[in-house]
């Protein structure tokens, strides 16, 4: 059976010319970047262009750019550095309902433990409004961490107005770009962001490498300790064929960022479309315009999404219901229902995220045999 990838948002394959790359720095320039010989002298070389290569992409100083095991421990790293190491600016931090579970279990983490979070929440498009930020800002906010694209829906948030926000009140401000990091331009000055989290394995990267950018001057206080790596900030010997792997697919991404944003934005309209001609009762979720181009979250009204995704599965196609950290957990999704959606209707909704895997062929077959999957259990439950 042939099998259909819709899951990029959860993680993608590795482009065979970063495994290739991989490769070569493991077998091949295996020196530690420490060791002062030639064999660490090519290893710190393929380092520093790497650092240099996210560095660019990002309109950064390469000295701003510390790689770490992936998206989660940079938000972990920006939340908790950030509030330890600036208590004198003082213990609130402002954050979103809809953030990853890297950004909102760092700061629950943080609220139990001496600082205080306010949450805000989106509107019905999963937007986080900007009044509703500069509503939250007290006298002892020293933190604001916004995301940049949702990861269940695909919203885009106004990051560069957040981050003007913050700068006129001197708070520090951090993004969550993992899910825009390769797939839109993003420009630190432009979006005017103190700290940024990336990661390697949603964008045709290695899984367990990603970065934080770190603007210069800003005080962040490490979460482990040993050598002198990453400036000390992120001890241990660097994951150099992760690291070397992460470049090459960010520069793989940021080369065909236009052309492959426009490809999937048309297959995934037509998919859209089509579903609604031969489905009522549909709802997208997300914003209809200010949204990742691979991303379409579509509630089925009156069918469980678990059963639609396992039926589905049986045909060779993968989807998700909510985020892929919580499949398996019978809970809705905590995106959706910030975003003001029933809990029944939040548990009857599916994520198709399309990427590199997908062609007209994908999304023929999708179209195949979803409606009449749906039809059936539509009238199954009554
Ligand atoms: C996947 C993801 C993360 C976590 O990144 P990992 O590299 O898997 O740890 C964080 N934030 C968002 C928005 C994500 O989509």
């Amino acid at each position: 059976m042939n099998r259909y990838y819709f899951d990029h948002s959860a993680t993608t394959r590795v482009d065979p010319a970063v495994a290739d790359i991989m490769r070569q720095v493991m077998c091949e320039n295996y020196g530690n970047p420490s060791s002062v010989h030639g064999f660490g002298r090519d290893a710190r070389e393929f380092l520093d262009r790497s650092r240099e290569t996210i560095a660019e992409i990002l309109n950064a100083d390469p000295a701003e750019v510390y790689f770490t095991s992936g998206g989660t421990e940079a938000d972990n790293l920006a939340l908790s550095g950030v509030m330890e190491a600036n208590q004198e600016r003082g213990r609130h931090l402002i954050t979103s309902t809809t953030e990853h579970h890297a950004v909102l279990y760092t700061a629950e983490y943080l609220g139990k433990n001496g600082y205080e979070v306010s949450y805000i929440r989106p509107d019905k498009y999963g937007l986080i409004q900007v009044d509703d930020v500069a509503r939250a800002i007290r006298p002892d906010t020293a933190m604001i961490s916004i995301m940049h694209a949702n990861n269940e829906v695909g919203t885009i948030n106004p990051i560069a107005e957040i981050g003007r926000l913050a700068r006129d009140n001197g708070i520090i401000f951090h993004t969550d770009a993992v899910q825009t990091f390769g797939k839109l331009p993003l420009n630190v000055s432009e979006l005017n962001v103190d700290l940024l989290s990336l990661s390697g394995h949603k964008i045709y990267g290695p899984k367990g490498i990603g970065a934080l950018y770190v603007s210069t001057g800003i005080a962040v206080t490490p979460r482990s300790y040993g050598g002198h790596h990453e400036r000390e900030l992120r001890p241990g010997t660097e994951n150099l064929s992760g690291i070397a792997g992460l470049a090459k697919a960010a520069s793989l991404c940021h080369e065909s960022l236009e052309k492959e944003n426009d490809r999937l934005k048309i297959m995934r309209d037509s998919l859209w479309r089509e579903l609604q001609t031969r489905l009522p009762d549909l709802t997208l979720n997300g914003h209809p315009e200010q949204r990742l181009s691979g991303l379409l979250n579509v509630t089925f009204h009156g069918v469980e999404g678990e059963a639609i995704l396992l039926a589905l599965d049986m045909k060779g196609i993968a989807v998700s219901t909510g985020s892929a950290c919580s499949s398996g957990q019978t809970t809705p999704s905590h995106v959706l229902l910030s975003m003001g959606l029933a809990p029944e209707d939040a548990q009857s909704s599916i994520r198709f995220s399309l990427g590199h895997e997908n062609s007209d062929e994908s999304i023929e077959y999708l179209l195949d045999v979803l409606p009449p999957m749906v039809e059936k259990f539509r009238a199954m439950s009554f």
